[in-house]
């Protein structure tokens, strides 16, 4: 029954990848999110948001047409990944150990946003510029006033969602009380295509390959640290936030990439490990609505589509006599996700808990098993299959 109502409450990246997708597949989906807003950037800025889309992602957005649409000189393909311990614990991942080129491709949030917005333009799928504010008995109501009839309603609507409340699905929010601080870095030194990260107790430092500028070579720096950290840093003003990073940085990475200066302007956000129960009657939730990752692992966003194509799949295949909102479909959707997520969340707070844990026997043991990793060419398999989205693992 293609021609079901179906509405994405949300005009963020999942909210517009969602309706992109179901327009592709024959469903009529429309969008009720405020109007998308596009940050205005000159050719050598870059959007403070940027992602680490696996191998699964990037097919995921080449078959709804996107990925050719996006500019390929912002798009950056990462080689290798280097891993530091807070000792002298080591692992470094080339895809060519697992016969691949490329483990991951680094892509500004704006980037994504921007075509995928001029594909649902192209799609003529309708967007209206409101508000989620009540469930009706057959649909929803907005905060305009606006009564939308609707057989499913996805949320989209982001981690604070408005949906997820008001249709009582059970959720769970735990704050790290770590931020993580996200800027971009002019590097001395060319990054090569390779991503690194350090593990230092309890934070968590990302340098990622971004295209270079005319000031030589650049990365995007994904900082997690503690929220005391993040804030003392945010209240200094520019020139301090500069000097802080260069000899924070400096020491942090042994001048992997030479002297690291900031070239934009920082940015600070909470982060939480965060789930939900995923659906309720006629309702399913999608993307940061459904759930939130620590982003150590760079996965927030390949979970997030990682929904849609399961959510896609699962309603293009649901027999013909069920709707679209039928509980038993909405069911399969939630039980397909359970595994993906939960592997996930083990990933990502398992590799934070162990760096956080004091004492200099758990510190030895971690950075030794980092070497034993670096050691076994099975191992490392594993974790580059997990960077291309095949397995639960790294970016
Ligand atoms: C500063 C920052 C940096 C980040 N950096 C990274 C990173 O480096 N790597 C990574 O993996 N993740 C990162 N994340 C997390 C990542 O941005 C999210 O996982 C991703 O944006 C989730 O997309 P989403 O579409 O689910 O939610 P959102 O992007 O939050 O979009 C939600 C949408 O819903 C709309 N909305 C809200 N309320 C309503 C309502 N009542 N009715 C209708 N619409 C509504 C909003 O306007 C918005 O359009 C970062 C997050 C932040 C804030």
């Amino acid at each position: 029954m293609k021609h079901e109502h179906i509405l994405v409450c949300g005009g963020g990246l999942a909210g517009m990848a969602c309706a992109l997708a179901l327009k592709k597949a024959g469903f009529s989906p429309r969008i009720l999110a405020p109007a998308y807003k596009p940050m205005v950037l000159a050719a050598h800025q870059y959007h403070p948001r940027v992602y680490a889309l696996s191998a699964t992602s990037q097919a995921f957005l080449n078959e709804l047409g996107v990925w050719s649409l996006m500019d390929a000189a912002r798009i950056t393909p990462v080689s290798g990944m280097e891993l530091y311990g807070d000792g002298d614990g080591f692992v470094q991942l080339d895809s060519w150990q697992n016969a691949q080129s490329t483990l991951t491709w680094i892509v500004e949030s704006g980037e994504i946003e921007r075509v995928l917005h001029q594909a649902l333009q192209v799609y003529s799928v309708p967007w209206q510029d409101d508000f989620f504010d009540q469930l009706t008995a057959t649909g929803i109501q907005t905060k305009g006033g606006v009564q939308i009839p609707a057989d499913l309603i996805i949320g989209a609507d982001g981690a604070r969602s408005q949906l997820r409340a008001k249709a009582h699905i059970e959720h769970q929010a735990r704050p790290y009380k770590h931020n993580g601080v996200v800027a971009h870095l002019d590097a001395q030194l060319p990054h090569q295509h390779i991503a690194y990260q350090w593990f230092v107790g309890d934070a968590v430092l990302a340098l990622l390959p971004m295209p270079d500028t005319d000031r030589g070579p650049q990365v995007s720096m994904v900082w997690s640290v503690q929220e005391s950290q993040a804030n003392d840093f945010m209240a200094l003003d520019r020139a301090a936030q500069a000097a802080h990073l260069q000899s924070l940085l400096g020491a942090l990475t042994q001048h992997r990439l030479g002297s690291l200066r900031l070239r934009s302007e920082p940015f600070s956000f909470p982060l939480t490990l965060e789930r939900s129960a995923m659906i309720a009657p006629k309702v399913a939730l999608i993307g940061d609505a459904a759930h939130r990752v620590h982003p150590l692992a760079g996965q927030g966003l390949n979970l997030g589509l990682g929904d849609i194509e399961e959510l896609v799949r699962v309603l293009s295949t649901k027999a013909s006599y069920q709707s679209v909102g039928d509980s038993r479909v909405l069911e399969r959707y939630r039980r397909a996700r359970v595994e993906p997520i939960m592997a996930m969340r083990w990933v990502t707070h398992g590799l934070h808990q162990l760096f956080s844990l004091p004492g200099a026997p758990i510190a030895f043991a971690r950075n030794v098993g980092m070497n034993m990793v670096n050691k076994v060419p099975f191992i490392k398999r594993q974790l580059i299959e997990g960077a291309a989205g095949r397995k639960t693992g790294f970016f």
